[in-house]
């Protein structure tokens, strides 16, 4: 069995421990036309190459999953560049953001099947005429439900992952809309366990997490060092709490970081906010070093009793089952 990358299809025994959420380049819609927003693409390439060697070479990272939307600057040639440079198995996916701060006024106004088509396209022809093709779907969705229009995606997704066979990665905001994500791909015949449910760590109720996990997705603890929008301690305790119950197969871990971004970002930042940024910045915490999961977190994970086996098969085994489309395991008694 195999799973696309953007070098080519590899043996799925040959992802290994793998990020299942993080970015190499964000640019919102629009920033390419503000004449402050400066970027130096060299630069930028160099970068992330010296990061991505150094998650492979001191922690063993094998595969980086890259689930930028289409809409965000998503450029499949410069995520080859990067991963041909740095020997990283790089993952992108197909698929749109979310309403509030994403989807392109033209895919508004398609309908589902187009939208399908063009997921479908992506992942067995290629993006564009790139030959790149998508590993995964995209699903976003706002807060503090799912809008009419997102469903449209979401159903499109839906008949796009039940055509290609490969899984769907999500993006929620603020912690909300979980399990109505979950309610929509099981209306749309997409199995629990082809989807991640991403940004569940926004939440810190470990009731939201046993919902998702009994819906019998994988759960994305995968924001890990964005400490602006939930503490590291309150991820450690709820992952922990998660492993303790029988669920470490349906865990994900991940950062949600990127190494280039172009412009500002698209949305006014609280005065609070902004303090709270600046604060963390000043302490050398904002943003946090790339490596910051392995050298902070998972010790963070082993002081509340998730040990090192756990860690390797959260990283090893859950993306490769996830991607092959395995049955998730009965959970240990
Ligand atoms: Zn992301």
């Amino acid at each position: 069995m195999m799973v696309q990358t953007v070098t080519g299809p590899i043996p799925l025994e040959r992802l290994g421990r793998t990020l299942m959420h993080e970015h190499l380049f964000i640019a919102f819609p629009g920033a390419e036309f503000d004449p402050t927003a400066k970027f130096d693409r060299a630069a930028f390439i160099e970068e992330a190459v010296r990061r991505l060697v150094q998650l492979r070479t001191e922690h063993g990272v094998r595969s980086f999953v890259d689930p930028c939307p289409i809409e965000l600057g998503r450029d499949a040639a410069v995520m080859k560049e990067i991963s041909e440079k740095s020997d990283m198995h790089i993952i992108c996916t197909t698929g749109f953001y979310f309403e509030d701060m994403g989807l392109p006024v033209y895919w508004r106004a398609r309908t589902v099947d187009e939208i399908a088509e063009l997921y479908i396209r992506e992942i067995t022809h290629g993006i564009g005429e790139t030959g790149i093709r998508a590993g995964a779907i995209k699903v976003a969705t706002g807060a503090p439900v799912v809008t009419a229009m997102e469903k449209k995606f979401l159903a499109a997704a839906c008949i796009a992952q039940k055509a290609t066979g490969v899984p769907i990665i999500t993006h929620t905001q603020d912690g909300c809309a979980g399990p109505e994500q979950q309610k929509l791909f099981a209306e749309g015949g997409v199995d629990a366990h082809r989807c991640l449910i991403g940004h569940c760590c926004g939440n810190a109720d470990p009731a939201y997490h046993r919902q998702v996990v009994d819906g019998g997705s994988y759960i994305g603890f995968d924001r890990i060092g964005i400490t602006r929008f939930q503490p590291d301690e309150v991820r450690a305790d709820n992952l922990a709490t998660l492993v303790k119950s029988g669920f470490r197969a349906q865990i994900m871990m991940s950062q949600d970081r990127h190494c280039g971004w172009l412009g500002k970002f698209p949305r006014q930042v609280s005065a609070e906010e902004q303090a709270r940024i600046e604060q963390l910045r000043s302490q050398g915490r904002y943003p946090p070093p790339y490596t910051y999961m392995f050298t902070d977190f998972i010790p963070m994970l082993h002081a509340h009793g998730v040990n090192q086996a756990d860690i390797a098969s959260i990283l090893e085994d859950n993306p490769r089952r996830f991607f092959a489309g395995e049955a998730l395991p009965q959970a240990a008694p």
